[in-house]
């Protein structure tokens, strides 16, 4: 029987995973090691419970006894902490979906690279901070990296085995979020709640902010470019409303392959899955004569500064990406919390990466996790909005 554990098990991607186990069996169908979380104890106990996992663990300490009364009498082991969830991620499994959000995923993914297992991310933040470092840990111990998120799942599918040197460019779409149709004189005005609503997807509230910011397309454009290596002038985005097709990779001969699906994460999360074997998931069949039309726009980057700062982070190299995601991390803490507004994110962004620039420079890759963390505190503190006069 196959062990498998999922980190951030109790997000919006947790729960599309966890209903793709309990569908095929539950604990008759795999082994559970660990399964992590943060405030929603009841639930994380709820999904330990029903996988009979080996242990529990909440990135809060404050909520240990909780998880432990929660857990009682189960046998569930229950844990606490950023160290005990690197430690549940060190833990052997032969399949580990990483679904926690932000930067705090990165630790616990690359335990799981560490020991050498197969990492299915969708925690797109790590390879937006520390690409390099993700890639040569996999590399190094011979670790398995699938790509969770709907665009590079859909581009790892398209590619096919293909080398490099055959493809023209890729392309990732993006739905335009919440805002593709608002006029830039009411998006300053964007609400919170507002924001907080996708017109396609279902998903956790910070990256459907970040849907409509475009700054989730800005981090997978620099995802893109790490895990597959493809140079930023070759990473293109279309605006396409219907969510269909999610990328497409052209090849030098002038094919284009791409991928269609109904926008349903347990599509690339079973897929991950199952890999490399296909099986039958409960994903809508595509109608395509009901959907009717595909339509594709090229995004205006003077309205999603977003875009226009991933690709010169990429340009830029280095830490550069460590500073992009925190201080967008920061910048939506702001928007989130009403101390910023919507228009206000990316120039928030865009002077954490000068002031970093001008202060240290991005030259080097960061070579392990502390440097990496160095690099994230300075990327938040000057994208704070109480940084906004320095
Ligand atoms: P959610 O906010 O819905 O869930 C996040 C998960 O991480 C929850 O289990 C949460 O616990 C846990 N968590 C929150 N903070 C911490 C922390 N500091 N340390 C450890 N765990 C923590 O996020 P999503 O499911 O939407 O996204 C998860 C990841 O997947 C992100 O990297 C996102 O970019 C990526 N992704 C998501 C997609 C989607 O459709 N949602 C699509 C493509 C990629 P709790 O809820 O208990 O507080
Ligand atoms: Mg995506």
């Amino acid at each position: 029987m196959r062990s498998i554990s999922v980190l951030g098990a109790t997000g919006s991607i947790g729960e599309s995973a966890f209903d793709l186990l309990m569908r095929a069996g539950g604990p008759k169908a795999y082994r559970t090691v660990a399964l992590t979380g943060a405030t929603n104890i009841a639930r994380l106990a709820e999904m330990a419970r029903a996988l009979q996992a080996e242990i529990a663990v909440t990135a809060s300490p404050e909520r240990l006894a909780d998880l432990r009364d929660a857990l009682a009498g189960s046998g569930i082991d229950a844990a606490a902490g950023p160290e005990a969830i690197a430690e549940a991620a060190a833990r052997p499994a032969d399949w580990t979906l990483s679904a926690i959000i932000g930067a705090a995923g990165l630790p616990p993914g690359l335990e799981v690279l560490r020991r050498g297992g197969t990492l299915a991310l969708a925690n797109k933040e790590s390879l937006v901070a520390a690409g390099r470092l993700v890639m040569s840990e996999a590399n190094r111990h011979g670790a398995q990296i699938l790509p969770v998120d709907s665009e590079h799942s859909a581009i790892f599918q398209s590619l096919a085995g293909e080398p490099l040197e055959n493809i023209e460019s890729v392309t990732i779409t993006a739905s335009g979020g919440a805002f593709r149709d608002w006029p830039l004189e009411r998006l300053v005005r964007a609400t919170v709640a507002e924001a907080s609503c996708h017109p396609n997807w279902a998903m956790g509230q910070r990256i459907t902010i970040d849907s409509a910011s475009m700054f989730n397309k800005a981090l997978e454009i620099i995802e893109t470019h790490e895990f597959f290596g493809i140079d930023e002038g070759r990473i293109k985005v279309l605006v396409h409303p219907q969510s269909i097709i999610h990328a497409f990779v052209s090849h030098r001969d002038g094919a284009s392959i791409a991928h269609m699906g109904a926008p349903d994460m347990r599509h690339a999360i079973g897929y991950a899955l199952n890999w490399p074997q296909r099986g039958p998931l409960p994903v809508a069949p595509l109608d395509l004569a009901e959907i009717g039309n595909l339509t594709f726009a090229t995004p205006d980057e003077q309205r999603w500064p977003a875009l226009r700062l991933a690709r010169e982070v990429i340009r830029a190299g280095g830490a550069a990406g460590a500073v992009l995601n925190a201080a967008k991390e920061q910048a939506l803490d702001d928007f989130i919390a009403g101390r910023i507004g919507f228009c206000d994110m990316a120039p928030a962004v865009e002077r954490a990466l000068d002031a970093c620039a001008r202060e240290a420079g991005f030259s080097a890759d960061p070579t392990d996790l502390e440097q990496v963390i160095g690099w994230d505190r300075r990327g938040r503190h000057y994208a704070a909005c109480t940084a906004g006069a320095a």
